[in-house]
């Protein structure tokens, strides 16, 4: 079969010239089709170099590794087989002589000849007085012509495997990417392209694997990453739109009276950013299609209330809440805070988690579904198939990040019992996610931000130490001890084991015989059954223990306003934003406050972590540093979002690209919210395919 007549889903098996292995090689990284060699594009490109003798070259390297482009012959070939196989090769231009050396590279094998010509590039370094280049890249010079044809100096470096290399996969791109190219369809129109400056598909695509030079490699890059900006915009949007059209919910307006009556149940008085937020909420609230909103707010921020006036709204208009949190100590929380909240009034509130004993359990499922129990507190046992609500009106999620896409659409569900309506959700979180990647992931979600704290909050001193310090650390602490102050100590694991990680047993062991003895120290972590737990806790927040010594079960929502003391030791070995919610546990309350990390920074990693939790205490900064360090897919569970990763748009670096693509998408949607015109068919078949099933959007075309 000749280029021309291959197209995106010509096998592989079918283009001449590319051989059964290649083809075998390739399947193993998933790609059979023409198309999908296509859309496997380089991760980089490479400067062609500019060629020197093998003497110059010798003469100018030391023991440091450069990257070099030698042409010879090849006199020399020699291999080992076996599980250490290795392969040489020595490369003779005239001038000297150079070492090849390939070790486990079974693709090598049968590629390099005595006696045959071409070029071998790589990194080379001096070896025992020779000249040496590991791995190298080998082109025979009969092919070396082939594949630079039509390439000016970038050469396209592919995600390669150990089976085969990149130079292999260009090869064998150069067979397929002009009849591939050749077949697609653009579905921006043209005259939008213009204004908008964008290359063709189809040069796009060819560019991103041979560009002419760096410019229009840029050019090509810009327009694939906007194509998937745009794609995922219009994604988000029209699902938005059609949750606005398509979903019926209650709607729970506020008047002077309601409003009130709520705000008498919050044991303080609001402030203004809070207020600011409940404003927007009570104005979704009060529409017949559902709210759909993410409120993001530091850690004691004081989200709780917000979401407590939400739920209360619901319960005065006579339906029903829930509330689900991410643990169970976390829920046990919520769960007592609300009850203070409604002592003495008619509500009936319910705590389920996965501990709650079956017969409360079951009672607790047949009161939701009569609708005898009005508000609901629980963990993921609240998402399970059994449970179902006679009208519930306000679903929150807390602590968002812990979620994913799937847990939000769970809970939405709910609402249809006897009614076909679904809740109002609001879904909380403490990791403020950065404008770009809210837009982006949830796009589909109106935002609330929640900025500063309540009055008389003094953030907590923070300070960085190593392990040879935790003495002056504990005596230090022991002072305030004994002045009433009450203290954290997280440790990284449950139980004695060989890592050698400090454990909760013996770090309370440890405390007890020395540094605080005669101290009452408390200790939870995720193993205990609730009732231990829930005894422990409350030993420490009654004030009947200084000390609560525990893991990172601690890090979400746990409220104890007279804990003014943190230690977190192995501190290197969390990540940045549970540093951050850690230390939210403190600076709580009127006292001022101190977390310690005690931590020995072993990577580069680990120092920028400890470097970044030391020089701020500000949610939003940590986020951005946290975004830098570990790539948007980890930070806000991306991976688990379901939705389709990019390719080439990078959020850290394109945001200018997807305001464009955002602005565009929106006005689309507003032109025509299912993509129904005819110039948008091709868009609308490209985005169902990518994004219809993860975002669940229906197919009405
Ligand atoms: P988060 O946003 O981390 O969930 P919380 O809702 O737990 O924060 O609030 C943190 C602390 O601040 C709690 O002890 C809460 O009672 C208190 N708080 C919240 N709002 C106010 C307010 N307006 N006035 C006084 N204290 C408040
Ligand atoms: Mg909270």
């Amino acid at each position: 079969m000749e280029a021309g007549t291959v197209d995106a889903r010509t096998p592989l098996t079918a283009v001449t010239g590319v051989g059964s292995r290649a083809v075998e090689r390739l399947g193993h990284l998933g790609i059979r089709t023409a198309g999908d060699l296509v859309r496997h594009l380089p991760m980089r490109h490479e400067r062609r170099l500019a060629e020197r003798t093998i003497a110059e070259t010798i003469a100018a390297t030391t023991e440091d590794t450069v990257n070099v482009r030698l042409r010879g012959e090849v006199a020399r070939v020699r291999t080992r087989p076996g599980p250490r196989a290795l392969i040489e090769a020595t490369l003779d231009d005239g001038t000297a002589t150079a070492r090849l050396v390939w070790f486990n590279a079974p693709w090598m094998r049968g590629k390099i000849h005595p006696g045959e010509r071409g070029v071998a590039e790589g990194r080379a370094r001096m070896r025992q007085g020779y000249l040496e280049i590991g791995n190298a890249r080998w082109t025979q010079e009969a092919r070396a012509g082939e594949v630079a044809a039509g390439v000016d100096d970038l050469r396209p470096i592919y995600p390669a495997s150990e089976e085969i290399g990149s130079a292999e996969i260009e090869m064998v791109v150069a067979r397929v990417l002009e009849g591939v190219c050749a077949g697609m369809e653009d579905p921006l129109p043209e005259s939008y392209r213009r204004e908008r400056d964008l290359m063709p598909l189809a040069a796009a695509w060819r560019a991103m694997h041979r560009p002419a030079d760096a410019e229009e490699l840029a050019r090509a890059r810009r327009r694939l990453a906007f194509d998937e900006l745009l794609l995922l915009q219009l994604g988000v949007m029209m699902r938005r739109a059609q949750l606005r059209s398509r979903t019926r919910a209650v709607p729970l307006p506020v008047d002077a009276a309601i409003d009130a009556h709520i705000r008498s149940r919050i044991p303080f008085r609001l402030t203004s950013e809070q207020d600011r937020v409940v404003a927007e909420i009570a104005a979704d609230l009060g529409q017949a299609h559902a709210m759909n909103r993410l409120l993001q707010g530091d850690v004691g921020s004081g989200k709780t209330a917000v979401a407590a006036y939400a739920m209360l709204l619901a319960v005065a208009h006579g339906h029903q809440a829930a509330l689900v949190a991410p643990t169970e100590i976390l829920a046990e929380q919520h769960h007592r805070v609300l009850a203070r909240m409604l002592e003495g009034s008619e509500v009936s509130l319910r705590l389920l988690t996965g501990s709650t004993p079956e017969s409360d359990r079951a009672a607790c499922v047949a009161g939701l579904a009569r609708g005898s129990i009005h508000l609901v507190v629980g963990t993921h046992a609240l998402l399970e198939g059994g449970v179902a609500f006679r009208s519930l009106a306000v679903a929150v999620v807390d602590e968002q990040h812990r979620f994913g896409v799937r847990q939000r659409a769970a809970i939405r569900q709910k609402g249809q019992g006897e009614t076909p309506l679904i809740p109002h959700t609001l879904v909380m979180t403490a990791t403020p996610i950065p404008r770009t990647l809210a837009i982006t992931l949830y796009g589909d979600l109106d935002l609330s931000t929640l900025r500063g704290k309540p009055p008389g909050r003094k953030p907590a001193v923070t300070r960085v130490v190593d392990p040879g310090k935790a003495p002056e650390v504990y005596s230090y602490l022991r002072s305030r001890l004994n002045r009433g102050e009450q203290a954290y100590v997280v440790v990284p694991a449950v139980e004695e084991s060989e890592t050698g990680l400090k454990d909760v047993t013996s770090h309370v062991r440890f405390l007890s015989e020395g540094p605080f003895k005669g101290l009452t120290i408390a200790s939870v972590h995720g193993r205990m059954d609730r009732e231990e737990r829930e005894a422990q806790m409350e030993r420490f927040r009654g004030g009947g223990a200084s000390v609560l010594v525990a893991t990172t079960v601690i890090e979400v929502g746990v409220d104890v306003p007279n804990a003014t003391l943190m230690v977190v030791e192995h501190a290197e070995r969390f990540g940045l934003a549970q540093l951050h919610q850690l230390r939210g546990r403190i600076g709580r309350g009127e006292g001022a406050s101190l977390c310690v990390f005690i931590g020995e920074a072993a990577t580069p990693d680990a120092t920028e972590r400890l470097a970044a939790i030391a020089s701020s205490d500000n949610g939003f900064d940590i986020a951005e540093s946290d975004l830098r360090l570990r790539g948007p897919g980890e930070v806000f569970g991306a991976r688990q979002s379901g939705l389709a990763p990019f390719r080439v748009a990078d959020l850290s670096t394109d945001a200018d690209l997807l305001r464009l693509a955002r602005a565009d998408a929106q006005g689309w949607i507003d032109r025509d919210p299912d993509l129904r015109a005819a110039e948008s068919a091709l868009l609308r078949r490209k985005l169902m395919a990518l994004h219809g099933q993860a975002l669940g959007l229906a197919d009405v075309g």
